[in-house]
């Protein structure tokens, strides 16, 4: 193995850690999914789940904390200025670490797949980070659909 696919696996091995789709290990290291499933059941002893990723940014406004855990997670996403899709991971982690400090009743995290499918709709500018006119507070807006601010309402 050369460093380069050394890189690669430790980057998708990573990825099974933080219980990424095997479809979505798949496409952004280039690896075959068998490879990818074996090491995700050594890792986790029991198979990947699969199912489909999100395609729409709908599922951000699914419920009031869902709203919130998506908006920081964008937040923490902007502030990165990391290159590659080590950023990602880099920047899924440190969501992780900040809500188990901030959240006390063990909220349903945002799943990595999640976050992934938040990041490129972030990049492809679908979903919009913004700051509320009303009461300056972080939001999130889709070109889509018209949602409330979370904070104040209007
Ligand atoms: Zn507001």
């Amino acid at each position: 193995m050369s460093v380069d696919a050394l890189n690669v696996y430790n980057l998708a091995l990573e990825m099974i850690k933080l219980d990424a789709r095997i479809s979505i290990i798949s496409r952004e290291t280039g690896l075959s999914t068998r490879l990818l499933r074996k090491s995700y059941r050594e890792i986790h002893n029991k198979s990947p789940s699969s199912g489909l990723l999100r395609n729409t940014p709908d599922f951000i406004y699914k419920t009031k904390t869902k709203e919130k855990q998506a908006t920081v997670f964008c937040i923490l996403y902007k502030l990165d200025e990391t290159a590659s899709f080590q950023r990602l991971i880099n920047v899924y982690k440190r969501y992780i670490d900040f809500l188990t400090l901030s959240e006390q009743d063990k909220p349903t995290l945002l799943t990595f797949s999640e976050a992934w499918a938040l990041s490129r709709f972030l990049d492809q500018a679908q979903v919009k980070l913004i700051e509320c006119p009303v009461c300056s507070s972080a939001r999130l807006i889709t070109d889509q659909s018209f949602h409330v601010c979370p904070i104040c309402k209007k």
